[in-house]
């Protein structure tokens, strides 16, 4: 058995801690894994709020990513060495009432935790959502690693694996947006621009973009928002329109959520899928819910089945159908990742760690 490889990775080593560079042990793939070398991953809200969101620590940060196989472990027949691929941070187990169901985008155990296969000090540590893409070499199960297009810059396919998924999967999966319907995002950042870019694809008559960054605004525009608004002058217009169908909240916040739940006309449907902080609480009325038909949904993942959308997704990329260049706003080495995310807060479009 040939040794561990030690490389560098992105270490939170405690909740509300600083992470930093740190060397971890990396072994050779087990029966049914992979070895991946990283390509590029991408700076997600959800790596931010780590240090005041995650459950637990040490963790290797990273969730986002695309790399390439180095080794394969016994009885994975499917990937190769050299295959490029996304990451998932959701593997169904296809064993759980959900999955059996049919519905393994919500199965039960999808985000438990894996036991990481790196070690750091000697331990084992896990990654964040199980992946832990800021790591030069990582080891993980072989259904987390899919194949896609190796035609598409990695800066750019490392997004299928969050933020494209996330966003174009809560239009497409989990809202089924209908052509002709009236679309609001609130929040037009790394995820929520990938929603507008869902909605377009299902064909939404109109899309209203609401943020208060007028350069998120204008990259919204480019995907196929119609109307654009700073937050307080959503409400009016919104309700000029006779409220929304379906409206996504993908800032994380609790008056983002409210006047998101507001714009709904009778019959709409609320999606949630911003990175909300688990302290967070808000005063609904069940009435106006009952009243008015509405639906409010939790969407994780853009509720994906990640081994046939990463590839669709990772085709619209490279044919242009999902902008993606101008989601990465600029690439830095891992050596040069500490320093940007003490910097970063809630980042609207990527950063993105390019390995060398
Ligand atoms: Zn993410
Ligand atoms: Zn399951």
């Amino acid at each position: 058995m040939p040794e561990p490889e030690t490389v560098r990775a992105f270490v939170l080593e405690r909740l509300g801690g600083v992470p930093r560079l740190e060397t971890v042990d990396v072994p050779q793939p087990e029966a049914g894994e992979v070895q991946i070398r990283m390509l590029a991953a991408g700076i997600c809200h959800t790596d931010i709020a780590a240090p005041r969101d995650a459950f637990a620590a040490p963790l290797i940060l990273g969730h986002e990513g695309c790399g390439e196989i180095v080794s394969v472990g016994e009885g994975v027949t499917e990937l190769v060495t050299g295959t490029r691929v996304v990451l998932s941070y959701r593997t169904p187990c296809g064993s759980c009432r959900q999955c059996l169901a049919g519905r393994p985008e919500v199965c039960a155990h999808g985000l438990d935790l894996r036991e990481g296969r790196s070690r750091w000090r000697g331990e084992a540590i896990p990654g964040l959502l199980s992946l832990g893409c800021f790591s030069e070499l990582l080891v993980v199960p072989a259904e987390a690693a899919i194949p896609i297009d190796p035609s598409l810059p990695v800066e750019q396919a490392a997004l299928v694996g969050c933020g494209i998924a996330t966003g174009v999967g809560a239009a497409l999966n989990c809202a089924r947006v209908q052509p002709g319907s009236i679309v609001a995002v609130w929040g037009v950042g790394g995820v929520g621009l990938n929603v507008v870019a869902g909605a377009r694809i299902a064909g939404a008559g109109t899309i209203v973009a609401v943020d208060p960054d007028a350069s998120h605004l204008e990259l919204a525009a480019a995907r196929g928002a119609t109307k654009l608004f700073e937050p307080h002058d959503a409400a009016g217009a919104l309700a000029e329109l006779g409220g929304v169908d379906v409206a996504f909240e993908a800032v994380g916040h609790e008056t983002a959520f409210l006047s998101a739940l507001d714009s709904l006309a009778v019959g709409g449907h609320l999606v949630i899928l911003g990175g909300i902080a688990p302290d967070i609480r808000v005063s609904v009325a069940p009435r106006t819910l009952l009243r008015k038909q509405l639906q409010i949904t939790g969407c994780i993942y853009g509720s994906i089945d990640p081994q046939q959308d990463f590839a669709r997704y990772a085709g619209w990329c490279a044919d242009g159908t999902i902008p993606v260049a101008d989601l990465v706003s600029r690439t830095i080495t891992l050596d040069e990742l500490p320093c940007v995310f003490a910097e970063e807060r809630a980042p609207g479009v990527r950063t993105v760690v390019r390995f060398s």
